[in-house]
């Protein structure tokens, strides 16, 4: 208990519960007064309720705070009816409670118990936690006003630890506040400043302001009790400002009423009087004779206070027969004290005797304790007065025993309460711990789930990694394999091909080359020459005007003389490398690019590209020296001499008609030549450069081969002395082989 033994220290505690410190108590008031947003307790009940049940109920709580308490209690007995017959238990569950709300404030307790008890018994059918909370909260708020502190602690705190298990902040601000209340009233300062303090704070953070007004009225009222007025006065003011802010009657009520009580603590009795005829008028016009009379009360010992003797035994008197009637115990018991005090001090012994053993009577009746001490007290005094000791000893002794009895029974309700404390903070914790658990229980669920998870798809992820390697290693396996084999396709196919080149080679060798001499054969030659006049032919006339040189084929036709009779003299070996020395005679004249024939036998065909037919005479020329001049070796010890004779004619032959004849018969104009050679004595040449289309002066033929093949303008060459020495084949005999001459358009 932070606050035991001296009270007055809780007070800065308080007002940092509050929020703030005093000097600036004044700013909080009006923070709290313009952010106050209305009065709404009881919202939990109106959210199970009906829409149209809620209404009315808002409807008659509106009436029950406006102090209209018998049109509330109508509309909420209307209610309820339509509520049962309807079967609408949360409804009826809900006007129960208003009915007990509005007896209770008409302090018809043992009807607001029973209204609460029904309520709290539906609500506790359909397991409303919430609405089972605010119904224990108010059963104890209930029993309490009565005087059943215990009871009331006992149903406050079962309220609390719902609160604290629905986590419901506002909820445990108001039980703080109601614990407080009973607190106070059981004479535990200390705790319960402590809890108002709590409930305080935690009002102030939630902005509801109603409780905040109950929790500042109830400060004050325990400073009152402590006899510090000035800090009651304060707190009991800000009560009041906050309580008419929100236009709560019965509340500015009460707070004039706990004002006045303080005035009169204060011997202020003209405020006190204004005060209790403030709350008196309000009380009348809320219907609340508890509460009313009880003003009414402190008014007539504010009468007494002052003289009025008369008037404030009248007041008294007058609460004392209502008290009697309603059995208001406390108010009863208050009074009778009063009373028996006034006459007292009045020193009328035997009214006040009289009224303090009513008033003890009453007290012990209910086992209110500490009145018990003061009607003793007043005992004591009066039998002191009458000098009758005996008397006032035996109520003093009486006094001292209740006041011990007091003490145990407080620190007993001490001790409950610390209980009850301990319990609400063990159920709390062990909700707490519930909370903990299945929060780890869920924990340790998923954990586990995440787990299985996480190991099917290692297993699912291990196996992909596994398939893949293993295609990894096939697939490359596969290609090694399929590397290998393509490798060795290619080896073989490549030797295939060296064989098959080998073969195509063989096989010109064979077909397009004379195995003696190495060169191309008459096959070559068919095969290759078309395509080389033809490329000649097209060159000619692409070149028609421009005398365009070298691009004539030169064809020449070579013939060893008397070759036979080497052969008969030295035999055919002999004749062969005579052959073969021949051959390099032709390579080493002609040109590389020059086409080299054997044409048959000792015969040789040599055609030269892009050449000038100018030049063929030249190069015949050039040949048959050079075979006259080697020495050819029979064998390596024989060698003789040889000679050669050459026809020879370019082609085309016409130059501006390179079509006019055919290769076939320009090779016989140059075979024609050879043997005019032949037939001239051998060891020459006779060729014919160019066919001219016609020539001035002359068109007839002069020549026998112009004759034969009827090609009159040839230009004729020969290394013999001139043309006339050319002894023409068969000049003297009849043209009967004649060929047949070709058109110009061929
Ligand atoms: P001419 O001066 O008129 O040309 O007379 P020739 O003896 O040179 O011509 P002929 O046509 O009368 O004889 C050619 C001979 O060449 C006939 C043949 O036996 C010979 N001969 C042909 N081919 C070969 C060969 O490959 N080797 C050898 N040793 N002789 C061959
Ligand atoms: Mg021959
Ligand atoms: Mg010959």
């Amino acid at each position: 208990m932070a606050c035991a033994g001296s009270f007055g220290a809780c007070f800065p505690d308080v007002l940092s519960g509050y929020g703030i410190a005093m000097t600036a108590r004044p700013l909080v008031l009006m923070f709290c007064l313009l952010s106050a947003t209305g009065y709404g307790q009881d919202g939990a009940i109106l959210d199970v309720t009906s829409e149209r049940a809620r209404q009315q109920l808002e409807n008659i709580q509106t009436l029950r705070d406006a102090g209209e308490l018998q049109q509330a209690e109508a509309a909420t007995l209307l209610l309820l009816e339509r509520s049962r017959s309807q079967h609408s238990p949360a409804d009826v569950a809900a006007a129960f409670h208003e009915l007990g709300h509005i007896s209770s404030q008409q302090n018809k307790y043992d009807l607001a118990q029973r209204a609460f008890q029904n309520s709290l018994e539906i609500f506790t059918e359909q397991e409303l936690l919430q609405q089972i909370a605010v119904l224990l909260a108010d059963l104890g708020a209930n029993i309490s006003i009565q005087s059943r502190y215990s009871d009331a602690l006992d149903y406050l705190y079962r309220a609390l630890t719902l609160y604290q298990s629905l986590n419901d902040q506002q909820g445990i601000a108001k039980l703080q506040l109601r614990i407080g209340i009973v607190l106070k009233e059981l004479g535990q300062f200390g705790p319960a400043l402590e809890s108002l303090q709590r409930a305080l704070s935690a009002d102030a953070q939630n902005q509801d302001q109603a409780l905040v007004g109950d929790a500042l009225t109830e400060i004050g009222k325990i400073y009152l009790a402590m006899g510090q007025h000035e800090d009651a006065l304060s707190y009991l003011q800000d009560a009041l400002a906050i309580n008419t802010k929100l236009a709560l009657e019965q509340r500015i009520a009460k707070s004039h009423s706990v004002l006045g009580e303080l005035y009169l603590n204060m011997q202020h009795y003209d405020q006190a009087r204004i005060q209790l005829n403030e709350a008196i008028t309000r009380f009348s016009a809320l219907d609340a004779p508890l509460d009313h009379d009880w003003a009414l009360t402190t008014l007539g010992q504010v009468e007494l206070a002052q003289g009025n003797t008369q008037l404030g035994l009248t007041y008294l008197t007058e609460a004392l027969g209502r008290a009697k009637e309603h059995n208001f115990a406390s108010l009863l018991t208050h009074i009778h004290l009063a009373i028996a005090e006034a006459f007292l001090r009045l020193n009328n012994l035997e009214l006040a005797l009289n009224h303090a053993d009513k008033g003890l009577i009453e007290a012990e009746k209910r086992d209110e304790l500490s009145r018990q001490t003061e009607f003793l007290a007043v005992k004591v005094s009066v039998f002191t007065a009458q000098q009758n000791f005996r008397q006032a000893f035996e109520a003093l002794a009486r006094k001292t025993r209740l006041e011990a009895l007091i003490v145990d029974k407080n620190s007993a309700m001490s001790m409950a309460q610390l209980q009850s404390e301990l319990e609400v903070e063990r159920q709390a914790k062990s909700i707490d711990a519930l909370r903990r658990n299945k929060a780890i229980a869920l924990a340790e669920a998923e954990q586990k789930n995440l787990r299985t998870t996480l190991f099917l798809g290692s297993i699912v992820a291990i196996l992909l990694f596994i398939f893949l390697l293993w295609s990894r290693f096939t697939q490359r396996h596969q290609n090694i394999v399929l590397k290998r084999e393509v490798k060795y396709r290619t080896q073989e196919l490549e030797e295939k091909n060296r064989q098959l080149q080998d073969a195509y080679q063989t096989l010109e060798q064979v077909s397009l080359r004379d195995p003696l001499t190495g060169l191309y054969n008459r096959h070559y030659l068919e095969a290759q020459l078309p395509g080389e006049i033809q490329r000649c032919q097209h060159s000619f006339v692409q070149t028609a005007h421009t005398h365009a040189q070298d691009q004539d084929l030169l064809c020449f036709v070579l013939d060893i003389d008397n070759f036979k009779r080497i052969n008969d003299d030295y035999g055919h070996l002999a004749g062969d490398r005579f052959l073969m020395q021949f051959t390099k005679v032709i390579r080493d004249v002609f040109r590389q690019t020059d086409l080299l024939i054997r044409w048959g036998g000792e015969e040789f065909l040599v055609i030269c590209r892009n050449a000038n037919r100018y030049d063929m005479c030249m190069l015949a020329e050039r040949f048959r020296a050079a075979v006259t001049e080697e020495t050819f070796y029979l064998t390596d010890e024989l060698s003789i001499k040889g000679s050669c004779s050459i026809g020879f004619c370019s082609l085309p032959l016409y130059r501006h008609h390179p079509y006019k004849l055919d290769w076939q018969r320009t090779f016989s104009i140059m075979d024609y030549c050879l043997y005019a050679a032949k037939n001239s004595g051998k060891n020459c040449w006779v060729g014919v450069i160019e066919g001219l289309m016609e020539q001035q002066g002359s068109t007839r033929a002069t020549h026998h081969i112009e004759q034969k093949f009827a090609l009159p303008h040839l230009e004729i060459a020969t290394s013999l002395n001139n043309l006339a020495s050319i002894n023409w084949p068969d000049e003297n005999a009849n043209n009967e082989n004649q060929a047949p001459v070709l058109t110009s358009s061929s």
